[in-house]
C-alpha cells in the first residue's frame, strides 16, 4: 500500500516560505513583488486558473493585477501590452494565460515576454537555460513535481524515471529537471507513438503520467514499490455530484495505490504545487 504525497500540505509549506521572504523584503523597505496577469477572452477554465493565481499571490503578499481583454483583441494589441509590461520597472513577472484565441499566435506572444519577467518559464531563453542546467525560472508543474519528490525525502539519484507525455509544459521540461545535476535520474520519455509502453512503464522507479486520459495507467503498468506521480486532470461524468462530474487523474488510483510506495492523489496532488512554484518564480523575479 502506498503512502500519499499530499500536494496541499507541501504547497502550503512553499507558500509559507514565499510569504516569509516577501515579508522580510517589505520589512527591509522594498516594495512587494508584482505579478501582471493578462487574461484574454472568457474561457471559464482560464478565468478560474487566473483567479486561483491572484488569490494565492495575495495570500503571500505578492501584488498581482489581472488585465482582462475581449477575445477579439488583435495580436498586435497583445504584443503592445506585453511590451508595455516589459518596459514597466514596477512589474516583476508577466503571465499571459494560455490558451489564447485562435487568431493570436501563442508563440509570438510568449517570445515577446522579457526573459527576465518570464515567470511561466515558457520563453525559448528560459527553456534553453533549463536544458543546459543553468539557474533561472522553473517551469511550474514540472518544478512542482520535483518539489513533491524531494520534500518527501524520495531518492532520485540513479532512479529510472519514466514520463508518459512529451508536452512542452509538462513532459519535456520535467525530463530536463529529472536529468539535472543533483536530481540525477535516468529518464525515459514515452508518448503516443511509443511501442511497448506498458513494458517500459513497468521498469519505472518513478512513473509520471501526463497524458490527459482517465485511467490510462493501469495497475499492471506499475512496478511494485514504484513512486507514481499523476499529473492528469480529467473530468468524468458523475451524476452523484452536484456539478455532474468529478476530477480524476491519468492513473487508475485504486490499483496503483496497492502497488506503489508513494502516490499523488487527484485532486490535491500536483495541481496545488503548480501555483506554489509560480509564487516562487515571482519572488525570484523581484529579487534578481
Ligand atoms: P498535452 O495534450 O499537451 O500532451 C499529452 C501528451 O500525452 C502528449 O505528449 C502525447 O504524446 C501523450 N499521449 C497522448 N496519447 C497517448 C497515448 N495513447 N500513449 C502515450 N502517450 C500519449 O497535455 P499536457 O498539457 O501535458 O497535460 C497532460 C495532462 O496533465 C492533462 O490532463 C492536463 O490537464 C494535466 N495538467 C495538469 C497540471 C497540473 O497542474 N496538475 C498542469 C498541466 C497539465
Amino acid at each position: 500500500m502506498a503512502q500519499l504525497i499530499d500536494g496541499k500540505v507541501l504547497s502550503a509549506q512553499i507558500r509559507a516560505e514565499v510569504k516569509e521572504a516577501v515579508s522580510k523584503r517589505i520589512d527591509s523597505g522594498k516594495r512587494p513583488p508584482y505579478l501582471a496577469v493578462v487574461l484574454i477572452g472568457e474561457d471559464p477554465a482560464s478565468a478560474s486558473y487566473v483567479h486561483g493565481k491572484a488569490k494565492a499571490s495575495a495570500e503571500v503578499g505578492i501584488r498581482s493585477d489581472t488585465m482582462t481583454y475581449d477575445a477579439d483583441i488583435s495580436e498586435q494589441e497583445v504584443l503592445k501590452i506585453v511590451e508595455r509590461l516589459n518596459r514597466d520597472d514596477s512589474v516583476d513577472g508577466i503571465l499571459v494565460q494560455l490558451p489564447l484565441p485562435s487568431h493570436i499566435d501563442d508563440r509570438k506572444i510568449i517570445n515577446a515576454i522579457s526573459p527576465a519577467k518570464d515567470v511561466d518559464c515558457f520563453h525559448p531563453e528560459s527553456v534553453g537555460n533549463l536544458v543546459i542546467g543553468l539557474d533561472g525560472f522553473q517551469p511550474a508543474t514540472p518544478a512542482g513535481i520535483i518539489e513533491m519528490i524531494t520534500r518527501s525525502g524520495i531518492e532520485t539519484s540513479g532512479q529510472h524515471c519514466v514520463i508518459i507525455g512529451r508536452s512542452n509544459i509538462v513532459g519535456k521540461p520535467l525530463a530536463n529537471l529529472m536529468l539535472k545535476k543533483g536530481i540525477d535520474a535516468t529518464v525515459t520519455v514515452c508518448h503516443s507513438r511509443t511501442k511497448n509502453l506498458p513494458e517500459i512503464a513497468r521498469q519505472a522507479d518513478i512513473l509520471v503520467a501526463a497524458i490527459g486520459w482517465p485511467n490510462f495507467v493501469t495497475g499492471d503498468m506499475v512496478k511494485e514499490g514504484a513512486i507514481v506521480i499523476d499529473v492528469g486532470i480529467n473530468r468524468v461524468d458523475d451524476a452523484s455530484r452536484e456539478r455532474g462530474y468529478r476530477l480524476v487523474g491519468d492513473v487508475d488510483f485504486g490499483a496503483a495505490f496497492e502497488k506503489a510506495s508513494y502516490i499523488t492523489p487527484v485532486p490535491g496532488g500536483v495541481g496545488p504545487m503548480t501555483i506554489a512554484v509560480l509564487l516562487q518564480n515571482t519572488l525570484m523575479a523581484a529579487t534578481s
